[in-house]
């Protein structure tokens, strides 16, 4: 079933399985989170107030419905409703024409406030069991924290009445063009042992044009779906023995390997170490790094010899065992660990997703030790790897910078001096950023790295942060400096690709499969016509490979157009057909994916140009 409703939820490019961030996410399902609108902007007030209109439309049809919430999302709305049966396309007409009525209609949104006991009673009365339970969280947080129960704040229109903070638009007539695009599963508070509801995702935008613009932009994702693409290009699959884990296929493992390779090469012109440290780890050290504490449910606990171990989360505090394991000089530094440590976390099974939510995944990770008066020159160095790496798909990287949370770990001097320092790195490396205030991580200012793919979609991608708190303070690491004296140095977290999973899930979104030849698993297929054209189609492989290229030979009893066809739908980026003139002279006329026929070449000549087209990390 969770299967099922991933694959039915609408594409939200925003949506990211976070870097280490996440670390400080807040309590999923707590009712203020349920509470929260999620109207941030003119336009998420006027989507969330299509929730409610079309929570109208559902009442009118289903007047036994039991509500759910209904937030403003990227791009659009849901609400959650418990209903006496499985919706089907039909009624998304109905609710779409009953929510059109209302909007002619132009009913005002009044804001009314209650008592709390009537409050609870208005919903109790109606049947509205989930409303009940937010407002009953409500007063046990209230009660606990020792404060006053706030009045229940109600909105109203027309004759629906929903518990709600609001922000909303005036009145329905303010709501512009929408459409209700699917229905899914969603499990009340997302918690697989509570009640499965039906939750209807709709969009409305302010113009007709936008509209319709994004409803192309949905349907080219639907098309683009990387967890479609996976299996279409049989790059991975998932199995319910190890749910969010993929298994990779033998050309998904080319992909990845290519680009670890590409990443291991800038690193070493760049003069990183690789190092490598346990999945497996005591408790005591996550309870040292905090993580036992703040992120325990989060992490796969494993208990042997009635000792607790933790699989790592991230790889954070274990390069601190290594950097400790000598005395370390200014003349040292920097030291760049970097290390694609296999990452475990426990993500609820409802909210895993294709390769973009996962529970295991590989991050491109790396500490780096910094003297302070290191920390710029380092930081505008990793703004240029960031630049180097995302140029080989074509993207261009836009940078945010996330100053420091008001909980924040450590001494308020560190992280006045660490934004400072991070600051003026940015600045010096030039280029437009962000300020995202308040946004770091617990222990570090931080720098996130976004993109915007083919369909115009932000993703957060990669993170770098400066942290003079957690590891330096927590895993007390020092240096000696000129004086002979200790000193802390600055770690600095960084990934480029982030997790290589999702990287390679949006790169498939991103080039609709047709990845750059440097990457494209299979880059060369060779096309023998008959039966005696197999020879020499396997020589000409054995020239190709010798040059590094990834080729196949299609052996099938297929016709040749019909090769032709399968080789394009796997999007290889060339076709060599073999036929009696070619095997005789040598030669082959490469045919790309676009269908572009190219001339006939020698084989040596040609092995020669595909493998300098290769060797070039761009995008065709
Ligand atoms: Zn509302
Ligand atoms: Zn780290």
């Amino acid at each position: 079933m969770a299967k099922d409703v991933a694959q039915e939820a609408p594409a939200q490019g925003a949506v990211a399985q976070e870097a280490e961030e996440e670390f400080e996410a807040p309590e999923r399902g707590s009712a203020d989170e349920l509470l929260d609108a999620g109207a941030h902007s003119d336009l998420d007030a006027m989507r969330h107030s299509a929730a409610h209109v079309m929570a109208e439309a559902v009442m009118d049809l289903f007047p036994d419905a039991k509500l759910g919430i209904g937030p403003a999302i990227a791009d659009g709305f849901y609400y959650d409703f418990q209903l006496p049966r499985a919706l089907t396309p039909a009624d998304l007409e109905k609710i779409e024409a009953r929510m059109a009525e209302s909007i002619r209609a132009d009913h005002p949104f009044v804001r009314r406030e209650l008592a709390p006991d009537e409050g609870r009673a208005f919903f109790a009365e109606r049947d509205q069991p989930f409303k009940v339970e937010i407002l009953d969280d409500l007063a046990a947080r209230a009660k606990a924290d020792g404060s006053p129960m706030p009045p229940t704040s109600l909105y109203e229109h027309g004759s629906f009445v929903d518990l709600c903070k609001g922000p909303h638009v005036a009145s329905t007539g303010r709501i512009g063009p929408f459409k209700l695009l699917a229905v899914a599963g969603a499990y009340w508070r997302g918690d697989e042992k509570r009640p499965m509801l039906q939750r209807i995702y709709g969009t409305v935008w302010e113009t007709q044009e936008d509209l319709d613009r994004y409803l192309w932009r949905r349907a080219e994702a639907k098309k683009r779906d990387h967890r479609r693409l996976g299996i279409q290009l049989d790059l991975f699959s998932f199995h319910d023995v190890s749910p969010g884990s993929a298994f990779w296929h033998p050309k998904g493992q080319t992909i990845w390997r290519t680009l670890e390779g590409a990443m291991l090469e800038l690193q070493a012109r760049r003069g990183y170490q690789e190092v490598s440290t346990p999945i497996l780890v005591d408790k005591k050290l996550w309870q040292q790094s905090g993580h036992w504490d703040l992120y325990g449910d989060n992490m796969f606990r494993v208990l042997s010899e009635d000792h607790a171990f933790g699989l790592k989360p991230m790889n954070c505090p274990e390069s601190t065992f290594i950097y400790r394991s000598k005395v370390r000089s200014y003349r040292d530094l920097p030291i760049r660990y970097s290390e694609y440590g296999r990452l475990h976390r426990n993500e609820r099974s409802g909210t895993l997703s294709g390769l973009t939510r996962v529970r295991q995944f590989i991050q491109d990770d790396a500490h780096i030790y910094v003297r302070p008066d290191q920390l710029a020159d380092e930081i505008e160095a990793l703004l240029g790897e960031v630049r180097e790496a995302y140029s080989w798909f074509g993207l261009k990287p836009r940078f945010a910078y996330a100053t420091k949370p008001d909980k924040a770990i450590g001494d308020p001097v560190l992280w006045e001096r660490a934004e400072g320092l991070v600051k003026a790195a940015l600045d010096r490396a030039g280029g437009d950023y962000k300020l995202k205030p308040k946004d770091g991580t617990f222990y570090a200012p931080k720098i996130d790295i976004y993109i915007d793919d083919a369909l115009g979609r932000e993703w957060q991608m990669a993170t770098i942060q400066a942290d003079l708190v957690m590891l330096p303070e927590r895993f007390d690491l020092t240096y000696i400096d000129e004086h002979g004296q200790p000193q802390r140095p600055i770690a600095i977290h960084r990934a480029i690709y982030g997790s290589l999973e999702r990287f390679i899930g949006i790169l498939l979104e991103h080039f609709a499969g047709a990845l750059p030849l440097w990457v494209a698993p299979i880059q060369a297929v060779v096309i023998p016509i008959a039966d005696r054209h197999v020879q020499a189609a396997d020589e000409l492989a054995g020239v190709l490979r010798s040059r590094g290229l990834r080729v196949e030979v299609d052996r099938s009893d297929n016709r040749m157009q019909n090769k032709i066809r399968l080789a394009t739908e796997q999007k290889v980026p060339y076709m060599l057909v073999l036929g009696d003139r070619e095997v005789e002279a040598r030669t082959a006329a490469p045919r790309t994916r676009a269908g572009e026929q190219q001339p006939a070449e020698g084989w040596e000549a040609l092995a020669d140009r595909l493998a300098a087209e290769t060797g070039k990390r761009t995008v065709d």
